[in-house]
Parts: C-alpha cells; structure tokens; sequence
C-alpha cells in the first residue's frame, strides 16, 4: 500500500468519525477517539516491525497497510544482500582453497607485518604453525636473517633466494608483492632439486672441460712440434697441420672460457673482495690490448678516480670481454672509447664503438652462453660465444648491470652500471 492510499484511509475514518459524532453531538470527542485509536495501532504495528528487526533471518511478521508493505521490502532487500554476501564467501572460499592446496607456500601479510592467513605448505617451508602463529609479526617468527632483511626492505623488484637447514641445507625462492591497503602477498618455493641439477651441470661443464684439457695439450704440443719440422714432412700436410693448430687454439680458448665461467658461476667470493681502482685497471687492459690487437685504437676517457668493491680478476675479465669485442667487431683503425665516471650515485663504465652493431633482435640474447649473432662472423674473429655470459655474471656478483645499445653498420655501446654501495672515493 502507497502512503498515499494510508493517508486517504486515515482521512476517511476521521470524516466517517466527524460525521458520527456531528450527529450526537459530540464531533471532538469522536476525532480524538479515532486518532487514539489509530496511534495504539500504529505503535502495536511499529513494535511487530522492532522485535522482528531483532532476528531478521525469521519470515517477517503479517503486518496491515504501510507497514506490512515496508516489512515485505526490508525482508525482500535482506534476501538479497545474503545471496550477495553468501556469494562473496564463496569466492573468497574458493581463492582460499585454492590458494590452500599449492605447493607454493602463500602467505598473507598485513600492512604491520603480522600474518593474516598461510597455507599447509608455508607452514612447512617457512616453520609456521597453525593457528598459533596467525596475527604474529613474520619477521619475528622466520629466523632467517637474509630473508628478514628483504622483507623488511620492501623492495620486492627481484626475488630472494637464500638457504636454509645448516647441514642439509635447502634453497628456498621467496617472491612479495603488495595488494589492497599495504598488505603484502607472500609465495615462497623450494628450490633445492633445481639448484641441484643446475650445480651438476655446472660440475659436469667444469669437469668435462678440465679433462679434456690434458689431451687437447698433448695434442696442441705435437703439433707445434710437426709445425716446427714442416720442411721435412710432404708439403699437402702444411695447410692441414696450420688448420688443425688454429683449431686446437679455438679449443684450448674455449675450455679455458668455460672453467672461468663455471668458477666465476660457484665461487663464493666474499673474502677476495677489495677496492679496485677501474681507472687503472681499463689502463691496464689498454696496454695489454696494445699487443694482442695492434690495429685496434683505444680511447680512454678517466673521469671518476672511485673505486669498486670487487674481485680483481673478475673485474679484468669482464672488461677485457668487452674491450676486446668492440676491437674485434669493428673495422681496424676505428677508435673504442672507453669512459669511466659517475652519475647520480651510480659508477659507469661505457664501451663505445663505431663496429658492426647488432641488430635490434639479438640484443636480449646475447649473454646467453654461446649465443652469436652469425656464426661466420664470430669464427672470423676466433669469438667462443662465451664473453659476454661472463660479462653477465661477473656483474651479477658485483651488484652492476650490463645495458646494450646498438644499430647496424653504425656501432654499439656497452654500460656498466654499479651502485654506488659498492665504490669508494679513496
Ligand atoms: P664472442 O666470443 O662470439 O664474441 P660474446 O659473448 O663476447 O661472444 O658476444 C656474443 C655475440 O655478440 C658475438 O658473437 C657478436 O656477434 C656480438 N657482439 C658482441 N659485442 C659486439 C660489439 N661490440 N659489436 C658488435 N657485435 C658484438
């Protein structure tokens, strides 16, 4: 019923009331009768309604007029509100369970640090224990220093890695990212069957190549020695025996790239750490080059006299690597400009040459272990397709990054990047 129909009603019964008591005299007394007796309703009505607003997941009572209308759409709108909210829980249900049955252990984090929600597997991974640690602050329950440090640095652009378990020790891969009001999601994986496999493959590499040393020597040794005698042997066998040497030559370059690679991959180098002076060690290596590449023209532009916290070796291979490629990938008698300064607190080191390029494509690719551009023109240059994967790792172990930029026929630019945590001024 509309509330104008109520009001018509009401209006009636007052008339009806007037009319009565017009004839016996007494009109008053007849409309207050009325109203009383439509408020006693009212109010008999108004109660129906409250003590039904008590528990209102019963049938709403029967109600007269407005109100029986009113109660029809409060009970109406409910319905409809716990069809919503019984949908919304079983989303959140499902997310939940499926979240529950990964193998990747899920943590939710709230924006104080403390445990909202894991699943079975963080409690495994992470040493948690349901119910108890739920609203605990993380930090103070994973004990692991370098996973602590991470967590609370609140940089989550790469992934940590770190072991744990002492003498069985096993590698754990935890990745963060932020949702809603500050808090934090959480996946941690055990990654100890693929660090394995990876630290047998770099065994193998390393032990196939120092094996396959001593006979490529003995090889390499007679060679040089028929070499030596070429007069007396028939003259076909020069060419070939020149072949076989260069060839031997590649090899040995190769083996000795790859047993740098697989050290530079498995050394845990902390203690061999000391302030290297870049300045002098590009200087160095421009000397060196003088010798092993005397059409090539270095020029070296010393800017900055910081200092990098590294591995001297290490450092030395790596901008070998990249010296020695921007000599071999571009005309003779085109200059290399080498530049060592700083900017906005970070150390560069910029390789810069008119060679070759590269084109757009290779670009992502190319520290990939023996990825080339063209096969024939890395074996013109004797390349072994290692370089700039040593490049790669040598800066991933001093904190530095490797940017290529590059255009075909026109030259190429490599950037060395180190943050300034990991370089001095004295
Ligand atoms: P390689 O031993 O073949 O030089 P690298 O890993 O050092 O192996 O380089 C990978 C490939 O990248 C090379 O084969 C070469 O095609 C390309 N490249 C590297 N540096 C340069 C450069 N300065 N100019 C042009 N091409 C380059």
């Amino acid at each position: 019923m509309t509330w104008t129909a109520a009001a018509a009603r009401i209006a009636v019964l007052l008339a009806v009331a007037l009319l009565f008591g017009w004839i016996y005299g007494y009109p008053h007394e007849a409309v207050i009768a009325v109203l009383l007796g439509l408020i006693v309703f009212w109010l008999y009505q108004m109660e129906k309604v409250q003590s039904w607003l008590q528990d209102p997941e019963r049938a709403p009572p029967d109600a007269y007029g407005v109100w029986g209308d009113l109660l029809a759409r409060i009970y109406s709108h409910q319905r409809k509100n716990r069809k919503t909210q019984n949908k919304l829980q079983a989303n959140v249900t499902y997310l939940q369970d499926s979240f529950a049955s990964m193998r990747d252990g899920v943590v939710m984090v709230d924006r104080q640090g403390a445990i909202k929600w894991f699943n079975k597997a963080a409690e495994k991974l992470l040493n948690l224990r349901y119910p108890e640690d739920t609203a605990q602050t993380l930090t103070n329950l994973v004990r692991e220093p370098e996973f602590n440090a991470y967590f609370l640095a609140d940089d989550y652009t790469a992934p940590l890695q770190y072991v744990t378990g002492g003498e069985k020790p096993r590698y754990r891969r935890v990745e963060i990212t932020h949702f809603g009001a500050g808090e934090r999601l959480l996946f941690v994986r055990d990654i100890s069957e693929s660090v394995r496999l990876e630290k047998m493959r770099t065994d193998f590499v390393a032990n196939v190549s120092h094996e396959l040393r001593t006979p490529l020597t003995v090889i390499s040794g007679y060679l040089s020695t028929f070499l030596a005698h070429q007069g007396e042997l028939p003259q076909a066998y020069g060419k070939a025996l020149r072949q076989m040497s260069q060839q031997a030559e590649r090899m040995e370059t190769l083996l000795k790239d790859l047993l740098w690679l697989s050290r530079i991959e498995t050394e845990q180098r902390q203690e061999k750490r000391e302030l290297i002076d870049i300045g002098s060690l590009l200087q160095e290596i421009k000397e060196e080059f003088r010798e092993a590449f005397p059409g090539g023209i270095v020029e070296l532009v010393l800017e900055t006299d910081k200092r990098v916290y590294g591995d001297y070796r290490e450092l030395h291979s790596a901008f070998s690597n990249l010296l020695s490629n921007a000599i071999k990938y571009s005309p003779d008698g085109s200059p290399v400009i080498v530049r060592w300064y700083s900017q906005e607190n970070k150390c560069i080191v910029e390789v810069k040459d008119q060679g070759i390029g590269i084109d757009a494509a290779h670009i992502p690719r190319l520290t990939e272990r023996f990825y080339r551009v063209d096969d024939s023109r890395s074996s013109a240059t004797g390349g072994t397709g290692l370089g700039l994967a040593i490049v790669k790792h040598v800066l991933a172990a001093h904190d530095g990054t490797l940017t290529i930029r590059s255009e075909l026929n026109v030259g190429s630019t490599f950037t060395v990047e180190f943050p300034e945590g990991g370089s001095s001024d004295t």
